[in-house]
């Protein structure tokens, strides 16, 4: 994983920020700055987004709530076992979070549901390996043809 630039784009992100759905019934606030931000190109968030791929910003779970409305979670159960939770407004269908089963203390946001996504600045593409032909990537964000693993702390 490239940690080179981590520390300086999170430095500069407004925090707390918030967000929300499409029709405003699920409200979130974040108090903490993110720890990863990236593009995921796999078939599942290309699917669950209905698009080329996922903006996704991993931040503290501890730093985020929910101020009102709760989403739906559809869980996704991968071969070896872990298990990705995919949240997305009961009402309108807005997907909003994920949550990994070996990383309980993280959460992603869906960038596209804040309410200012522009200082979003991917660290790394995933997934580029069933990235789609008109899928145009940024050439300098680093690319990984699968998602490394990250470090699974207890399992
Ligand atoms: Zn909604
Ligand atoms: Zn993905």
């Amino acid at each position: 994983m490239a940690d080179r630039t981590a520390e300086h784009e999170v430095s500069i992100m407004p925090v707390p920020f918030s967000g929300g759905c499409a029709c405003g019934r699920v409200r979130y606030e974040c108090t903490a700055e993110p720890k990863l931000m990236f593009n995921c190109h796999c078939r599942d968030c290309q699917r669950a987004s209905g698009s080329a791929y996922a903006a996704v910003m991993m931040v503290p779970a501890a730093g985020f709530r929910f101020l009102s409305g709760a989403p739906r979670f559809h869980d996704r159960i991968h071969d070896d076992g872990r298990v990705m939770g995919r949240g997305f407004c009961p009402d309108c269908g807005t997907p909003l979070v994920g949550r990994l089963s070996r990383l309980p203390d993280l959460i992603g946001i869906r960038v596209g549901t804040l309410d200012d996504p522009s200082w979003f600045a991917p660290m790394a593409d995933f997934w580029t390996s069933s990235a789609q032909p008109w899928d145009e990537m940024n050439p300098s964000v680093p690319k990984y043809p699968t998602q490394p693993h990250p470090r699974a702390e207890g399992g």
